[in-house]
């Protein structure tokens, strides 16, 4: 028994080889593995760092390439360097990545031998509290008993010596291959930094010429930039400053500065100074008769254009108590002094030097009318004529007067390209303006297919420039013609005179008028062309105006040369014409004929003037202007060009086919005709006497006469045709004469014998229709009569509510514009 005992045990620790030397051993391999597992994650960490610089300092392509798209583009491809530099980079952390791999299975092999040793040591202490029980039995235990323990005994030896041997070879395992695993990650780490380093150093070795010009380049411009700030200095130095007050102080001191404006007689006027607001200025009078004025008296070494004193010939003090006005001829300068005490000696010192320089004042005056003295065209060279010829496109500064009271010249940038004439306010062209940058060219789909009925509203049909207020306005010059302004007291005016609207403007030399002149008529001419081409395409069944005015007879052929589907309209004569007749009407000048186009000048169509031309046709219109028409011989749809405007003077111009008595006398209506058909809304008569060059001005006879009754007569004294149309309601006869007022002296506002306007007249009778169609053609609602009474106050006190509201519409629309022209007056 006891051999047994000693059996067992010396096969445990014989077995085992388990012995205070092999655990310190063991215990050695395992504490180096537990080092080198904390160097690994260390060296893991600094890996994971570098992988996420990497991401960092490489540059992203797309910010280069955005960087390259806001400056110039340069021959050099950066981004595709860049783009190249991070592929690399991205190869880089890749390898890496990769480098980790090994060294993370490493880590794990060591976790594995540390866990087999310590479960060495759970079976070694499990081993010796069997091996202590077995021990602990009693000599006199029961030999089952004793058998059983000693079974137990070698079984957990065997477990012991089994897990003993895992750890040993774990743990030698994980110290071979901490011979080898980090060298080798390290390695790989290296070789990855060498590729990544030889791959930057090829590619940049290779661009680096490219790199080189483009750095010299980039110097000699810098260099070149450089020289000439320098030059631009040293330019700047020599440029002449701007002129310096000069002269001798007469008066100075604080006033408000008014309106610069025409003389206050009508209304709109008195609107216009509401609106102005009074500037307070620190004035100058120079005996140099310069008139300074300044935001502050320290402003006084700045150059500002002074107000020239001999312009002036009065100074009075018409309007309030510290207002005073210096008056030039129409126009007058408002000013208001701050006290009443100023006010004198301003005045005093204006009036002295208007006195003590009279001589000087002439001279002023009779320069200024020199100046403005209209002036030829000139010789110019035949070649540089023939060239001009086929200009269509033309760009350069013209000055354009405001349409407003203050009828100031504003230079404006024109563009005359692809048929159209862009002009873009120079004041709205500032260089640190960034917001136009952005909006681009001005908007001009806006204007036109704002309303796809021809019916506008009353405030659109007012003011059919709405752009006036802005600062582009955009001219479709298929429609307009222009001439030289010879009425006008500037120089080198010429007018473009559209459907909408007329717009003079100024150009610079006599040249130059006679270029932007040549430019915009073959722009016109051209763009016809395109005209021409697009509708008749274009199926001209959805346009309500064609199908509309298309119901007169004898509107289906051109009236005067009778080509099929006509698309243009003479609107003072009534008659539908081919695109190659219109183009003669424009030739004869608005006085003969205004043509519009039915497709094209949508918003000149108003209800009464379709209802007009549909009540007349060309059938009716021939019948006025050629009634004798078998003996003419007529131009046809294919007759040259010289055939046809020599038919068309002919019949327009000449007036030789109209109606003739038998001994060749021209068949005039009686003088009351045209007021007759006036009063019976007889648009054919009105045409007739149109035709027959009836004055369109004329009086009313004031007795009997003919179909004029005694009634009629009493009705209407003094009254011209307009005036007996409105007051009759007879829209169609109106709208007629109101076309033709070309002809009229007096205009759309004439008075009668009573200083009605024919607005009045209307307002009078209640002829809201008339009110419209006058209120359309721009007449004046504030014109009092001689009992003081303007259509405005007459509306009100009749209560005719509707006609008032119109007014008011109006009235509302136009101060909104004079505001809006304030505004951007500054
Ligand atoms: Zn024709």
């Amino acid at each position: 028994m006891d051999d047994d005992t000693t059996d067992v045990v010396s096969f445990t620790s014989s077995q085992l080889n388990d012995s205070p030397t092999v655990r310190a051993e063991l215990r050695g391999q395992l504490q180096r593995l537990k080092l080198v597992e904390a160097n690994v994650q260390a060296f893991s960490a600094s890996i994971e760092k570098l992988h996420a610089a990497l991401g960092s300092t490489v540059m992203d392509a797309s910010n280069v390439g955005a960087l390259l798209s806001s400056s110039e583009q340069s021959q050099f491809d950066f981004q595709n360097v860049f783009v190249q530099m991070s592929d690399f980079a991205e190869n880089l952390q890749q390898q890496l990545t990769q480098s980790l791999e090994p060294l993370t299975e490493y880590k794990a092999s060591i976790a594995a031998a540390a866990r087999a040793a310590r479960s060495f040591d759970e079976e070694s202490e499990a081993l010796d509290s069997v091996h202590h029980r077995y021990l602990s039995l009693s000599r006199d235990s029961p030999m089952e008993t004793r058998a059983t323990a000693h079974s137990d005994l070698c079984d957990k030896a065997a477990g012991v010596a089994l897990s003993l041997f895992d750890a040993k070879a774990a743990l030698r395992d994980g110290c071979a291959a901490q011979r080898v695993v980090p060298q080798r990650a390290l390695c790989e780490v290296l070789v990855a930094q060498l590729a990544y380093h030889q791959s930057c150093t090829r590619l940049l070795s290779s661009i680096m010429p490219q790199v080189s010009a483009v750095m010299t380049s980039t110097d000699a411009t810098t260099a070149a930039l450089a020289e000439a700030r320098q030059a631009d200095v040293a330019q700047r130095a020599a440029m002449p400053r701007p002129q310096v007050r000069e002269g001798t102080t007469l008066a100075e001191g604080w006033l408000y500065k008014g309106s610069f404006n025409l003389t206050s007689d009508g209304a709109g006027a008195g609107l216009k100074e509401q609106l102005k607001p009074w500037n307070k200025r620190w004035f100058i009078l120079c005996d140099n008769g310069k008139l300074y004025y300044y935001k502050s008296p320290e402003d006084g070494r700045q150059a500002k254009v002074p107000i020239d004193m001999n312009l002036f010939s009065t100074v009075t003090a018409d309007h309030g108590p510290l207002e005073f006005e210096l008056r030039a001829g129409k126009r007058t300068l408002r000013l208001k002094a701050v006290e009443q005490t100023d006010k004198q000696r301003w005045m005093a010192a204006l009036q002295s030097y208007l006195d003590a320089h009279q001589a000087e004042r002439q001279a002023a005056t009779l320069a200024n009318q020199k100046r403005f003295q209209p002036v030829g065209t000139g010789i110019r060279d035949l070649d540089q004529r023939a060239q001009m010829h086929q200009r269509t496109e033309h760009e350069g500064f013209l000055y354009r007067q405001d349409a407003d009271l203050m009828r100031r010249w504003r230079k404006w940038w024109c563009v005359v390209s692809d048929g159209e004439m862009v002009c873009t306010l120079f004041e709205s062209l500032r260089v640190s303006d960034l917001s136009m940058v952005s909006k681009g060219r001005p908007d001009r789909g806006s204007r036109e297919h704002a309303s796809s009925s021809p019916f506008e509203t009353l405030a659109e049909t007012i003011d059919p420039v709405p752009s006036k207020a802005s600062s582009s306005v955009t001219l479709s010059l298929a429609t307009v013609s222009v001439r030289e302004a010879r009425q006008l007291n500037v120089p080198y005016v010429f007018e473009v005179i559209s459907p909408q609207h007329t717009v003079a403007l100024q150009a610079q030399s006599s040249e130059e008028l006679a270029l932007w002149m040549e430019v915009i008529q073959n722009a016109t001419a051209s763009s016809l062309g395109c005209v021409m081409r697009t509708s008749s395409s274009a199926s001209s069944g959805d346009n309500p105006i064609f199908a509309k005015v298309r119901l007169a007879g004898g509107n289906g052929q051109c009236a005067d040369c009778g080509a099929p589907n006509p698309s243009w309209a003479s609107i003072n004569l009534g008659a539908i014409v081919c695109l190659a007749c219109a183009g003669v009407h424009r030739q004869m000048g608005v006085h003969i004929s205004k043509c519009r186009s039915l497709e094209l000048d949508v918003k000149e169509w108003s209800e009464p003037l379709i209802m007009m031309m549909t009540a007349l046709g060309n059938t009716t219109v021939n019948a006025v202007w050629q009634p004798a028409l078998v003996e003419v011989p007529l131009a046809g749809a294919d007759a040259t060009a010289a055939q046809r405007e020599a038919h068309l003077r002919k019949k327009y111009e000449s007036r030789a086919y109209l109606a003739r008595l038998p001994s060749g006398e021209e068949l005039r209506p009686p003088a009351y005709a045209l007021h007759l058909a006036a009063l019976r809304d007889d648009v054919r008569m009105v045409a007739t006497c149109l035709a027959h060059r009836l004055d369109v001005d004329a009086v009313a006879p004031t007795t009997a006469l003919g179909e004029w009754t005694e009634a009629m007569a009493d009705e209407h004294v003094g009254r011209m045709a307009v005036h007996v149309a409105a007051a009759a309601g007879s829209t169609l006869a109106l709208e007629l004469l109101l076309q033709n007022l070309s002809t009229s002296a007096a205009g759309i506002d004439a008075r009668d014998v009573l200083g009605k306007s024919a607005m009045m007249v209307a307002v009078e009778k209640g002829q809201a229709n008339c009110v419209q169609q006058l209120l359309t053609r721009g007449a004046n609602i504030s014109h009092a009569d001689h009992q003081r009474q303007t259509p405005m106050t007459a509306a009100a006190e009749r209560g005719l509510h509707a006609i008032s509201e119109a007014m008011l519409q109006y009235k509302l629309a136009q101060d909104e514009k004079l505001l809006r022209q304030s505004l951007d007056l500054g």
